[in-house]
């Protein structure tokens, strides 16, 4: 059992619950903003983040970030209340990455996101696509989209966009339209999702109704190997499933951390966070719904509704899961210091299918391995 170490990274993730419409493909913790006062929710995480520096002990905070939900409806001095928060709990490195989840409609607030300590935007564009986005239930044209972009890079070095494919009736080559679009933005990393039917979703209930069909996986298949090439070509290549950078600085740092199960702080409706601590590697979350977590945080002075030390199974499993993600892989040693060795013959045969790339010191997927990463994982798991 390992303990805390400071190389992979400690991180803050925020959750803000409220978004101004749910969209329809979307399983997070989310819920319809209305008009709530933020203060209540706001007081209560910083609570919580309290809570939480009594059980890390003082480390510095490398990366913070604000995801949800929708924090681009909060004002600039709210988020630098909470950026303020963790400065004073822990202290933060020199040059921390802190991030934004953004929506394009709060454009008129992105400077006062940078002017609070925001050093990185991630935009939620979705689409550049006006029919794909109402399809999506977004609430901007991609026009929009695109002003908003201007709008971030004219006051952050990096700016991330997010995109989600393999729509109905979304074919490759208006797929290689809209990427190469998204390509010639000022864009330093952008996030590529393929459309997911998450079971708790609308989207799930429209198509068991039968309104309307995803694309079949060949199709799906090819879309992701599309997105790979042109990424690639365009200087973008991928160094995790789903994202691409234009340079190593462009990557994210904070959720390289979740992916070399690292320790993150995790706060706010329905967070989860990881620490290593006494030998033991903790899984902490927190209560879902947001009134349920301001009253708990206000009787018990936090926000956990589960805190459980993982068996070590649990933590390879993990370890191979999130690790096998990055396009640089699996460390080898990562897992020697769990005490666990994947099958030699069953690497053997995913390398012989082309589905594996072995290095002396890492374990990484092809390209055709990364889009069975779930099930190659669960092979190579004990
Ligand atoms: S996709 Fe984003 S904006 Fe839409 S409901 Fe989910 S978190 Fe909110």
């Amino acid at each position: 059992m390992r303990d805390f170490e400071t190389a992979r990274g400690f991180g803050v993730y925020i959750h803000w619950p409220y978004c101004a419409r749910v969209c329809p493909y979307c399983d997070f913790n989310v819920y319809a903003a209305k008009l709530r006062r933020p203060d209540p929710l706001l007081e209560a995480i910083c609570e919580d983040l309290r809570a939480w520096r009594n059980l890390t002990g003082p480390r510095l905070v490398d990366t913070i970030f604000f995801g949800g939900g929708t924090p681009s409806l909060l004002a600039g001095e709210h988020i630098a209340r909470v950026i303020e928060c963790v400065r004073d709990l822990w202290g933060v490195k020199a040059e921390p990455e802190i991030t934004l989840e953004a929506n394009p409609d709060d454009f008129g607030r992105f400077q006062s996101f940078r002017d609070a300590g925001v050093t990185r935007l991630s935009l939620g564009v979705q689409s550049l696509n006006d029919e794909s986005l109402a399809f999506l239930g977004r609430t901007h044209s991609a026009r929009d989209a695109v002003n908003a972009l201007d709008v971030a890079s004219s006051h952050f070095s990096c700016v991330s966009l997010d995109l989600i494919y393999a729509l109905p009736g979304q074919t490759v080559k208006a797929w290689e339209a809209e990427l190469s679009l998204a390509l010639s933005l000022p864009v330093g990393h952008l996030s590529l999702y393929e459309l997911t039917i998450e079971a708790g979703a609308a989207f799930a209930r429209a198509v068991k109704r039968g309104d309307w069909t995803p694309p079949d996986e060949d199709l799906a298949a090819d879309l992701y190997e599309v997105t790979q090439l042109m990424c690639e070509d365009a200087g973008y290549p991928a160094y995790e499933i789903s994202n691409h950078a234009r340079s190593p600085s462009d990557a994210s740092r904070h959720n390289r951390i979740y992916w070399e199960s690292g320790d993150w702080v995790g706060v706010g409706p329905g967070a989860h966070g990881r620490l290593t601590a006494r030998g033991e590697r903790l899984a902490i979350e927190t209560v879902e719904n947001p009134v349920a977590y301001q009253k708990q945080v206000g009787s018990c002075g936090h926000g956990r509704s589960v805190l459980q030390s993982l068996s070590r199974l649990d933590q390879i499993r993990e370890r191979i899961s999130m690790g096998l993600r990055m396009t640089e892989g699996l460390k080898i040693e990562d897992l020697d210091t769990l005490g666990f060795q994947p099958s030699e013959p069953e690497m053997a045969d995913l390398q012989e299918l082309g589905f594996l790339d072995r290095r002396t010191d890492r374990i990484k997927l092809t390209l055709s391995g990364r889009l069975a990463a779930d099930r190659i994982s669960l092979l190579l798991s004990p």
